[in-house]
């Protein structure tokens, strides 16, 4: 079990302008899944490498249960990387691909034959030892980089957007796979991913990197409910932001007074609401409505409103519409539990 953790990391490219990632500090507690996450370009995959020791730091540390390896050389780190596309040797066999790293510590095919068994086995690819890389599915062969990697028992694995090349059936099952082989392991990893529903749905902590910074480090549920920017808000699909002044526990804006729940800051501030948590009907902070829109999603229905003179949004039942439509006025509560205070813009 191993804990990673990273303390200032900075690295620049020659030749472009500003840091790809700067100033970058996070834990990955031993043991769990942390996804970091955030829009192509923001330094990801950068990060990545620099664990990995493919890339070196201009600045900053990077340790393993505290004893520092951003000298080290990769192959020295015991941390393994999967690339987003799975790399393997074309024309080796599934399993010398597999069995490729014990070969390299002076394994014989002999010797590792049974671990090797025993990998392809675990990622689902029981009696496809023989083929070529060539014969398998995308799946198949992201999963049998994965099993290259995590045959080495690395203390640390780098998995590079592993399920954005896959269709969306096979992406919920590698999915599972990647979070039952990292519970069944216990090996510390870190996932790249720039889908948000993703990191939420495999990681116990998710760090958002936006331009190359951390934006926010935290369990998967606070960047709904905590989000610690308007940024941060947005990228998780936020998109109620009101303006005004929070004093003696109510928010003066547009929209007049409203309660906040206790404990909240004072001062200037955005005011957010998740469209989920706006309730269409009478209730704590209940305003006037004119519906502009309705938006039928499938599994929901966006409602568009005017409030004040200011655009919210809502989210309802797929049904909706059956009761409601464009022109209406109608009576919105914004519950004083569902909104938290950003700072101002
Ligand atoms: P992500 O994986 O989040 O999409 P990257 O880490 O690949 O982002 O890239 C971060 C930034 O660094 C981008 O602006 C990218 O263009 C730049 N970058 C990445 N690799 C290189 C490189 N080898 N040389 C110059 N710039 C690079
Ligand atoms: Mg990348």
């Amino acid at each position: 079990m191993t804990t990673l953790s990273l303390t200032g990391l900075t690295k620049t490219f020659p030749g472009t302008e500003g840091a790809a990632v700067r100033d970058l500090s996070f834990v990955v507690e031993s043991g769990s899944l942390t996804a970091l996450l955030g829009p192509s370009g923001a330094g990801k995959t950068t990060t990545m490498k620099l664990i990995a020791g493919l890339l070196a730091p201009d600045a900053g540390e990077i340790t393993l249960d505290g004893a520092p390896i951003t000298h080290l050389p990769p192959e020295r780190r015991e941390v393994a990387m999967v690339f987003q596309a799975p790399l393997l040797f074309p024309h080796l066999t599934v399993a010398q691909n597999v069995g490729f790293g014990l070969k390299m510590r002076g394994q014989t095919a002999a010797d590792s034959a049974s671990a090797v068994a025993e990998m392809l086995d675990r990622v689902r690819l029981t009696g496809l030892g023989d083929r070529r890389p060539s014969q398998l599915s995308g799946g198949q062969q992201q999963r049998a980089a994965l099993a290259r990697a995590l045959i080495l028992r690395p203390r640390v694995l780098l998995l590079d957007e592993p399920l954005s090349n896959l269709d969306p059936a096979l992406r919920d099952e590698m999915r599972s796979l990647i979070r039952s082989l990292q519970r069944e392991t216990g090996t510390t990893t870190l996932v790249i991913t720039h889908d948000q529903a993703e990191a939420v749905a495999l990681a116990d902590c998710i760090g958002l990197l936006l331009d190359g910074r951390l934006a926010q480090y935290d369990i998967p549920e606070a960047f709904y409910r905590r989000p610690a920017t308007e940024a941060v808000a947005r990228f998780f699909g936020g998109v109620n932001f009101i303006p005004g002044t929070a004093r003696g526990g109510q928010f003066h804006s547009a929209l007049g007074p409203m309660a906040l729940p206790a404990g909240s800051a004072q001062g200037d501030h955005l005011l957010t609401i998740r469209p989920e948590s706006l309730r269409l009907g009478p209730g704590e902070n209940a305003r006037d409505a004119t519906v502009t829109a309705l938006t039928f999603l499938g599994t929901q229905t966006r409602v568009d409103l005017s409030v004040g003179g200011i655009a919210l949004q809502a989210l309802a039942p797929p049904d909706a519409a059956r009761t409601v439509g464009p022109g209406d006025r109608i009576t919105v509560a914004l519950p004083p539990e569902a909104l938290w205070l950003l700072p101002a813009s």
